[in-house]
């Protein structure tokens, strides 16, 4: 559920016309829902009461800093997969002692700032970084209050390249070595052993493989236990997709997946965190666009729009597909054509939808990506020499640019010339 929708013939965020927003912030530009993202953190927290879950965002989904207050503001935690992302989180006033430390390669700077910081968790990925903490909390006088990732072997059925839980993967630490390393974990000093992490991908429409998943870490915790080991909290990550296509299977909702946790792991006696994404902020943007051309080929059509695989890099990067709703609505009876909806980069890839079937577009006609508030803004670079793209938070009838497009001379001030190029 979210709340673009068309009233008097305009798509709307909540009660503003994005007509509005393109006029005044200009394109393409974001454009984000305070009320779905409050719906979606609300169904989250719904779901998990009854249970000692802490509800974790992950931010590499959506960082901007408006965000990010919000959704604290509502009382979510932040999953942070970086020393930058941390400093961030902190500057968007999130509480130290309600963020998680995830990433596959953190480095002894990164460890450093995360324990002075007091984060509430760090997720371990592999024995040398286990060392390694080991050593820099040591070096502090301190204890690093750790989870380590495991990696279950269960195949998501997810796209191949945002599967996190094969064996193959990069991520975590393999199963049949689990053991070993919890019980290693338990003799470093300078380690505070907590739980079990986990996160097995992206996009994931199925539950079976979040319980296949869990009911693994629930014979693991037995083990673990009977070996001696701490295991207070678990952390089951994220991942719980999103509809992207209309007709695509509607993925289970925040209530079905606290379902399969609770049957699951749920009596345990573990502190429980969870860190969606995609499931919180994907819906809750879109994506505004305008259309410069309308080039008919020998073969076919072309829409050609002020947007880009820099600004929205998920097409280009995993084939994903975002419906795009014209702005003005189209009469019930409108013509369609099949078109294929294109950015000006210099990429072949820089390609948003083939032949879909869209009413007649033409020149000025405004467009909206839908499902962008994930994985979008936050991937944007300045390929082309294109400004990063902007982003606006709507609630109800107000808006804000919570992201400034950068002007030219902002974009070129980090680089310099050398004195004999002068
Ligand atoms: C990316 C990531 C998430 C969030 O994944 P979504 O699919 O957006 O819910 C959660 N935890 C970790 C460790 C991640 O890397």
């Amino acid at each position: 559920m979210h709340h673009f929708s068309y009233r008097d013939g305009l798509l709307h965020a909540e009660d503003v016309p994005l007509t509005r927003i393109a006029e005044q912030v200009g394109t393409p530009c974001y454009v984000y829902s305070t009320a779905t993202l409050t719906r979606h953190v609300r169904a989250f927290a719904d779901a998990f009461s009854g249970l000692d879950a802490m509800i974790c965002f992950a931010m590499k989904a959506n960082g901007n800093r408006a965000v990010l207050r919000l959704l604290t503001g509502l009382g979510a935690g932040v999953d942070v997969v970086s020393g930058g992302e941390m400093a961030l989180a902190l500057a968007a006033g999130a509480r130290a002692d309600r963020i998680v430390f995830s990433g596959v390669g953190k480095t002894a700077a990164e460890m450093t700032a995360a324990l002075e910081a007091g984060v509430h968790q760090i997720n371990v990925e592999s024995e040398p970084e286990l060392e390694a903490l080991d050593a820099v909390a040591r070096g502090l006088g301190t204890r690093a209050p750790v989870a380590i990732r495991v990696n279950p072997d269960v195949d998501a059925a997810t796209h191949h390249k945002i599967t996190t839980g094969k064996a193959e993967n990069k991520f975590g630490i393999e199963w049949t070595s689990a053991r070993r390393v919890f019980r290693r974990a338990m003799t470093l000093e300078g380690i505070a052993l907590k739980g079990i992490a986990l996160h097995i991908g992206s996009q994931i429409l199925d539950l079976a493989p979040f319980e296949a998943a869990f009911l693994k870490v629930r014979d693991l915790v037995a083990l673990l236990r009977a070996d001696g080991v701490t295991v207070e909290r678990l952390d089951l990550g994220g991942g719980l997709g999103v509809p992207y296509r209309h007709g695509d299977n509607a993925p289970p909702p925040p209530a079905a997946y606290a379902d399969v946790v609770r049957r699951t792991v749920g009596d345990l006696g573990c502190a429980l965190t969870i860190e969606p994404g995609r499931a919180i902020a994907g819906n809750a943007g879109v994506l505004l666009s305008r259309v410069i051309y309308r080039k008919e080929g020998v073969t076919k059509a072309f829409a050609i729009v002020d947007a880009a695989m820099n600004d929205l890099m998920r097409p280009a990067l995993y084939d994903a597909e975002h419906e795009i709703w014209p702005v003005r609505e189209a009469p019930r009876d409108a013509e369609r054509a099949l078109i294929d909806v294109v950015g000006p980069v210099c990429e072949s890839t820089d390609t948003f939808a083939r032949d879909v079937s869209l009413p007649p577009l033409v020149t000025e006609d405004l467009i909206a990506f839908m499902t962008a508030g994930a994985y979008g803004a936050v991937m944007a670079n300045q390929y082309n020499g294109r400004p990063l793209v902007p982003e606006v938070l709507v609630d109800g009838d107000r808006f804000h640019v919570v992201r400034r497009r950068p002007t030219m001379e902002e974009m070129g001030s980090l680089e310099d010339t050398p004195p004999w190029l002068e």
